[in-house]
């Protein structure tokens, strides 16, 4: 099996939301079948040996596309990845449908990650959605009714409007739900989306930094007393339930992204396509990659980058194998930081690993900084 994980990026949303900066375009029937073909074609670029470790279909919404479009398309891309240890789609609540899912099922999906947001009617109005809650309700049901066993939910805390009761009730319903993965993130003013303007235009404010720092803990508490494991700073799992594709990500493995805006890191080169679903295709009907950036870390920079993605894993840093994967020693290389830090009680290191205390998941991102340039 290849160190490797597949990402297939499907850019396409029945609407956009507010706060949403993933690049993705209305649904265009005429685009639909070449931009399908051109993923599969993509793939066919990539030197790699079959089969690889995980597969996760993300977006924009791969739901959105007929079953008689996506089906056959999914069945190709494993024909040419072979069989996964792990393989995910993203559904929107608004478009779970029985056939589908049961489809899904019979190709060998073993996870899906439903885009819930929120189980409160104004937050999901505020945000943009398309669903609604009952539909979140429904989308499980009929998840589990095809044979998943395997769901997570995505979560969006800090919506301004809301208040601390009503996100715990959010955390109750999904926990009541039964979802065996629940990932957990503040809501982020991304730039040049309707949400941002409406933020410079002093038409929203975001929520302050205490009522967040509030609902962050109230995640971390609520999940972990109904028998979550935090394994990174924004995700929890039930035990044996944790994102394998996910983790590769934290653990700085290669993976392939395909489609337009997807970001690859493969071979020692980071790179991003072009963010144009008509320039995705055409570069790929000339048989090119349709890259719109290039980067080649230098081993350094591999380093810093392995440190501060394994870092935001509770299990933190292994030092045996980031000395494997890096060449360098963890503790020689971040040697200021971790004495700083662990002064402050925010990192706990022994001679196997480092990594973050409790108290320093919620202010992380101040912390890694120091780790990110060395
Ligand atoms: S459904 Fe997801 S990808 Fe599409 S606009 Fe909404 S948040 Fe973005």
């Amino acid at each position: 099996m290849s160190d490797l994980s597949v990402y297939v990026h499907i850019p396409f949303c029945a609407r956009k939301c507010r706060y949403c900066g993933f690049y993705s375009v209305p649904p265009d029937a005429e685009l639909l079948p070449s931009f399908l073909k051109a993923v599969s074609a993509e793939l066919a670029l990539y030197p790699f040996k079959p089969p690889v470790e995980t597969l996760y279909i993300g977006g924009g919404s791969p739901s959105l596309i007929a079953a008689d479009l996506l089906i056959p398309f999914l069945r190709q891309l494993i024909r040419q990845i072979g069989r996964v240890n792990e393989w995910t789609v993203e559904i929107n609540p608004a478009q779970a449908d029985p056939a589908m899912l049961a489809q899904f099922k019979e190709l060998g999906v073993s996870r899906l990650s439903i885009g819930a947001q929120s189980f409160n009617q104004d937050d999901l109005a505020f945000l943009g959605r398309l669903h609604c809650v009952n539909d979140i309700c429904r989308s499980v049901v009929l998840a589990r009714d095809a044979g998943f066993d395997n769901i997570g939910l995505d979560l969006i805390y800090a919506i301004p409007g809301s208040a601390l009761k009503t996100w715990k009730q959010t955390l109750q319903q999904a926990v009541d739900l039964g979802a065996e993965h629940l990932s957990v993130y503040s809501l982020t003013f991304e730039k040049n989306t309707p949400l941002w303007r409406d933020l410079q235009s002093g038409k929203v404010a975001p929520v302050d930094e205490d009522a967040d720092r509030a609902m962050y803990d109230a995640a971390a508490d609520l999940l972990t007393a109904a028998g979550f494991d935090q394994y990174e700073i924004s995700n929890f799992a039930r035990p044996g339930f944790q994102c394998r594709h996910n983790l590769r990500y934290w653990d700085n493995r290669p993976w392939i992204g395909l489609g337009p805006s997807a970001a690859s890191w493969f071979s020692g080169r980071r790179t991003a396509n072009l963010a144009n679903l008509k320039k995705y295709i055409a570069a790929i009907e000339k048989k090119a990659f349709a890259f719109e950036q290039i980067q080649t870390p230098s081993p350094l920079q591999i380093a810093c980058e392995t440190a501060v993605l394994n870092l935001r894993k509770t299990a933190g840093i292994n030092r045996q194998t980031f000395r494997e994967q890096t060449g360098f020693d963890p503790f020689e290389l971040f040697a200021q930081p971790i004495e700083q830090y662990t002064a402050l009680g925010l990192l706990a290191a022994d001679s196997v690993s480092i990594r973050l205390t409790c108290q320093a998941l919620p202010i992380a991102d101040s912390i890694l900084c120091d780790f990110a340039e060395i």
